[in-house]
């Protein structure tokens, strides 16, 4: 394996402009202190933006941190951080499409900030390389490295929330940005619900299907996979038990005597729920008196994004309420919002953690939310109550926090009563098990979790076969053929023996089909099988007389060549969804010129072929996400072939028959198996090690080799022939 490259919008410093030149300091933050003693420990090179232009010392120090800056002129600096990244994606991501500005021109500037790390990245990386690009910031970088890197491992992980699909699909740029995080081995998120989002953004906005979180392209597997961001726990307990956070925590105690404290740290950022909050604290205090002196609220309020608008906004907004409340509720030597715009120091923050009866946390969307856990993983004397909203991502992992609703104020204002009433046997029944979580996952073991998890070998999970020509795969399985005792030649028809015709039942085998196979099945000791996923009728009428066994609708009825009767192979029929899709379906059809419904035993088929243009495709996708959450409970698979959407019982496939077939008629010493499409896909995964499998047409496939066309399978077929016969 070659080297780590860590890729983020900022590196991990800050470089300071005095009057006798530049000064570096380490970051805070939580990404860095995740990454920081991985870049550490090892040969990882850093790259980001270093906030300015740095000077030659500085550069030197850079250079020996292993820190690469990216350069970027601040004309394109605004379009692509303030502009795109912050005022389209960040507030789109967060489901506030009211702060939303889409600008063709900064998305220009993003790509090209994109396009400079990405140049950047490939000035140091090798094809062996793992590269680990962070954030919203930079999400077409991974196909960009890609493009340039085909072996590289990339990873991604975003740490805001994917959104619902609904609300992903207003992004004009949504194509490309999805585009962008294809070039990835493995996107990370923070919870299972994003990685749900994200799968049906690539299948609703591109028609990729993804099955068991991979998303299967031509030649590779992108994984989608949940790793929740942990925190440096050690740090936060050693800046907490500090004797500078003893001495802070002393003051703060004698000041607030016996009145008890509430706790908010945020970011100043619509997304926090700030003003949510304080309406919840007024309401708490306008309906009971005794908490006017019985509580307080600190809440931190650290500035953030200044140079934008609808931030400075929300400071105004926040300042007023706080003003209003201590107006109505303090009095002399009491202040019922202690406000402290601006950031706190470490020590500082762990004292307050530590001061904190109750932690209060409001966001109205936060892709995980690190101060909840910061709480949690200092408070191990489980007197501290966590009060949390169920829309921050570290709801998934913090079940015993008190779950609020911030868009409730009634709500929240009494959870906040319940917090501050609860005695200590209950707040350290819910404390316990959410800090021992917290602390055992921390962010050393996110880090190996993640970087383990790209390393692993299940990313390659499609790969492309080679493009024989037939003479040249006759050739290989010509001396095998030959030699076998009891070969086996499974084949799919559609797109593999016969070529496709714009209406499906035009498709009858030919005259020079209905030759091979009549030659094939003639051969001795050999048994042909037409695998396909049309209906028994059909397949019985076409292959009448020949000496070939047939499974019909993938792997749900069988006659062998012997019998004369169909036989079940599937389970038993379940068709209590049918209905409801055929009249999903049937509105599909009448809204699509061209498109028709096949009707099969236990599937159903929308067809799409002769739909003008590109209407089929787009009408396609809708039906498909219409299905998915019409049809989420039914006991179903809902799979996109080539132009037909299938909706077809659970539990039935091409791979499954394989299975029977070899029971009962095996075991085989040659097998060669073909197909063109998906549902061959679970066959070839069923296939021993030792069989022959050809898969029709470009792109990836689990099959071990690929023919160009149907012509071709039916040229090497014929080749067989004449080397039994
Ligand atoms: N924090 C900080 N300076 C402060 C107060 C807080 O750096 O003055 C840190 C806090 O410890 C936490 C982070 O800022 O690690 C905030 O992370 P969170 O996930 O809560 O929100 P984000 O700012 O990432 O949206």
């Amino acid at each position: 394996m070659g080297r780590l490259i860590l890729v983020s919008n900022r590196l991990p410093v800050t470089i300071q402009d005095d009057p006798s030149g530049q000064t570096v300091s380490r970051s805070s933050g939580g990404l860095v202190a995740g990454l920081d003693p991985l870049h550490q420990s090892g040969e990882s090179i850093w790259i980001g933006y270093p906030g300015t232009n740095p000077d030659q010392n500085v550069r030197k120090l850079l250079t020996e941190m292993r820190l690469e800056p990216v350069e970027i002129p601040s004309s394109q600096y605004s379009g692509y951080y303030e502009g795109f990244s912050n005022s389209a994606i960040w507030p789109l991501f967060h489901y506030l499409l009211e702060h939303c500005n889409f600008d063709p021109s900064e998305f220009d500037d993003y790509r090209r900030v994109n396009e400079r790390f990405a140049k950047k990245i490939l000035e140091h990386a090798q094809d062996d390389d793992t590269i680990w690009i962070h954030d919203y910031q930079l999400m077409l970088v991974p196909s960009m490295v890609r493009e340039k890197l085909p072996g590289a491992r990339i990873g991604f992980f975003l740490h805001i929330p994917f959104p619902s699909v609904e609300v992903f699909r207003v992004m004009p740029q949504r194509e490309e940005l999805l585009r962008g995080l294809l070039g990835a081995d493995l996107i990370g998120v923070h919870t299972f619900e994003y990685t749900d989002h994200l799968s049906r953004s690539f299948r609703r906005v591109l028609g990729l299907e993804s099955r068991h979180g991979i998303v299967n392209l031509s030649g590779r597997g992108v994984r989608i996979e949940s790793h929740p961001l942990g925190i440096d726990t050690a740090s936060q307990r050693a800046a907490a038990y500090s004797d500078e956070a003893e001495q802070i925590l002393t003051r703060y105690k004698r000041s607030f005597g016996d009145a008890q404290v509430i706790l908010g740290v945020d970011r100043l950022d619509y997304t926090k729920g700030l003003t949510n909050k304080l309406e919840a604290f007024k309401l708490l205090l306008d309906r009971e008196p005794r908490w006017r002196d019985g509580a307080v609220l600190i809440q931190v309020a650290v500035p953030s994004r200044e140079a934008i608008g609808s931030y400075s906004d929300q400071k105004s907004e926040l300042e007023r309420l706080v003003g209003e409340i201590n107006g109505l509720y303090g009095r002399a030597g009491k202040t019922p919002v202690q406000y402290i715009y601006g950031s706190v120091s470490p020590a500082e923050l762990g004292a307050l953690y530590r001061l904190a009866d109750v932690a209060l946390v409001t966001p109205i969307r936060d892709g995980l939310n690190l101060v909840a856990k910061e709480y949690v993983a200092v408070r191990d004397d489980g007197a501290g109550v966590l009060v949390l909203s169920e829309f921050a991502g570290a709801a998934t992992e913090l079940g015993e926090a008190l779950r609020i609703n911030p868009w409730d104020i009634d709500g929240t204002a009494s959870q906040i009563e319940r917090a501050l009433d609860m005695g200590f046997g209950e707040r350290n029944e819910r404390m316990s098990p959410m800090h021992r979580r917290v602390v055992e996952n921390d962010v050393h073991r996110w880090v190996d979790r993640f970087i383990r998890s790209l390393g692993s070998p299940e990313s390659e999970i499609s790969a492309t076969p080679p493009m024989l020509s037939s003479s040249t795969l006759a050739e290989t399985l010509a001396g095998p053929f030959a030699a076998s005792e009891k070969p086996l030649i499974m084949l799919d028809y559609d797109g593999t023996l016969r070529e496709f015709t714009p209406r499906y039942e035009d498709a009858v085998p030919t005259d020079e089909i209905l030759g091979l196979l009549q030659d094939l099945g003639g051969l001795h000791g050999v048994e042909v099988y037409i695998n396909s996923g049309r209906d028994r009728h059909t397949l019985g009428e076409w292959f009448d007389g020949l000496n070939v066994s047939l499974i019909a609708e993938h792997g749900s009825w069988g006659k062998f060549r012997d019998q004369s009767d169909w036989t079940r192979l599937g389970p038993p029929p379940d068709l209590t969804w049918k209905a409801e899709a055929l009249s999903i379906l049937e509105d599909y059809v009448s809204r699509t010129p061209g498109a028709r419904i096949e009707e099969k035993s236990s599937a159903l088929v929308w067809h799409f072929r002769e739909a003008e243009g590109d209407v089929g495709e787009w009408q396609s996708l809708e039906l498909t996400s219409h299905l998915e959450n019409t049809l989420a409970s039914a006991p179903v698979e809902i799979i996109t072939g080539s132009k037909i959407v299938e909706i077809r019982q659970y539990g039935l496939d091409k791979g499954r028959a394989y299975g029977i077939v070899e029971v009962e008629r095996g075991p085989f010493d040659f097998i060669l198996a073909t197909g063109d499409d998906r549902t061959d896909e679970d066959l070839f995964a069923q296939l021993p090690p030792e069989a022959f499998s050809v898969h029709i047409g470009q792109g990836g496939s689990l099959a071990t080799s690929s023919l160009s066309s149907p012509a071709s399978v039916r040229r090497l077929l014929a080749h067989l022939v004449s080397v039994r016969s």
